[in-house]
Order: C-alpha cells, then sequence, then structure tokens
C-alpha cells in the first residue's frame, strides 16, 4: 500500500493544488491531503471550512484509483505523515523560489524521519503564478479569479466578503 500526504495550508484550495494532487493520483494507492492547523496565522477559512471545502471539490477530481481523504493536522507534517502510515510527503513547486524552500524542509523533514520521501511535482503551466494568498489580494480587490480556484470556493469567499 503506498500512502501519501498532501500537506498544505490550503486557505483557500486552488487550481494549481488540485492539479498537483489529480497528478499524483496514478502514484499511490492513497493521498490524505492534510490541512495544516496554523494558530501563528490569521487564515481566511478556518481549519474545518478548508477541510469541508476540499472534501466537497475532491468530488470532481479523478482518482485513478487512488482513495483521497481530508484531514487536519498540527505540529510537525513529518510526524503527522508517519503517525498516518505514509511513506511520501507530495509537494508542488512553482518556481524557483518555491525550490529553495521545499529543499529545506524536504531535507529537514528526511532528517527527522529518514524513512518519508518528499515527491515534489512541478506546478502545471497554467497554474505557476497561483498561490491562495494572491488569488485572495485578487479577490478582495474585485478582480477576476475564475479558472484559478473552484467555483465552489469562489462563491464561498463571496460569503466571506459578505458577511465581513
Ligand atoms: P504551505 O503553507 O505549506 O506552503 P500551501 O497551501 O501554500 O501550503 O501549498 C501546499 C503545497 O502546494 C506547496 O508545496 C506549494 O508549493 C504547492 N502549491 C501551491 N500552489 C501551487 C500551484 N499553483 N501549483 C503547484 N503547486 C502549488
Amino acid at each position: 500500500m503506498r500512502k501519501a500526504i498532501f500537506p498544505g495550508s490550503f486557505d483557500p484550495i486552488t487550481n494549481g493544488h488540485l492539479d498537483i494532487l489529480e497528478r499524483s493520483t496514478p502514484l499511490f494507492d492513497e493521498i490524505v491531503v492534510a490541512v495544516l492547523n496554523n494558530p501563528d496565522k490569521q487564515p481566511m477559512f478556518s481549519v474545518e471550512e478548508r477541510c469541508e471545502m476540499i472534501r466537497e471539490v475532491l468530488k470532481g477530481v479523478k482518482r485513478d484509483g487512488c482513495h483521497l481523504t481530508v484531514e487536519s493536522f498540527s505540529g510537525l507534517t513529518a510526524e503527522f505523515a508517519r503517525a498516518s502510515g505514509a511513506s511520501a510527503i507530495v509537494r508542488g513547486i512553482r518556481a524557483v523560489g518555491d525550490y529553495e524552500y521545499e529543499l529545506r524542509m524536504a531535507l529537514m523533514n528526511r532528517r527527522l524521519e529518514p524513512s518519508i520521501e518528499t515527491v515534489c511535482l512541478m506546478a502545471g503551466e497554467e497554474y505557476s503564478y497561483v498561490s491562495s494568498t494572491l488569488t485572495k489580494q485578487v479577490f478582495l480587490l474585485g478582480g477576476r479569479v475564475e479558472g484559478l480556484i473552484p467555483e465552489l470556493v469562489i462563491a464561498k469567499m463571496r460569503e466571506k466578503l459578505g458577511k465581513a
């Protein structure tokens, strides 16, 4: 059984994340989308809201026989991977900046849990400039974000903005 986790903040999930996830499914039997509960950050969506949105959008993801689940976690990613019985951590790389960060994280995680391998997939070219942060900024300033994040997420962002 090849099991991986795909950890991240996912605040909110973008089509770039979904592209990485979908392209990872032929590589693993099971992937846990692991939503980081980081009390130091002020997120747009609570960890529960993020998990719920991801569960909903996963319904449209091609799985290629891979079992997809969503869980929240806090603390060390490597520890969560080990406790989940995963042998790999999936991450995405957009540009050189991501590479430097992902390399540091991968090396630290290997030191913490030598049996867990980090598997980095290159971003899809149409999403290589898409980040949760940039998408939120554009949305809050009234710009179009269609095609960059799932429709359901746009609807939830509109709800949030209405409430704010
Ligand atoms: P984190 O806070 O851990 O970086 P993110 O939710 O921002 O969490 O990202 C999770 C993973 O997805 C990271 O490896 C990040 O590089 C990758 N990622 C984010 N956006 C994209 C994208 N548009 N295309 C490919 N990978 C991406």
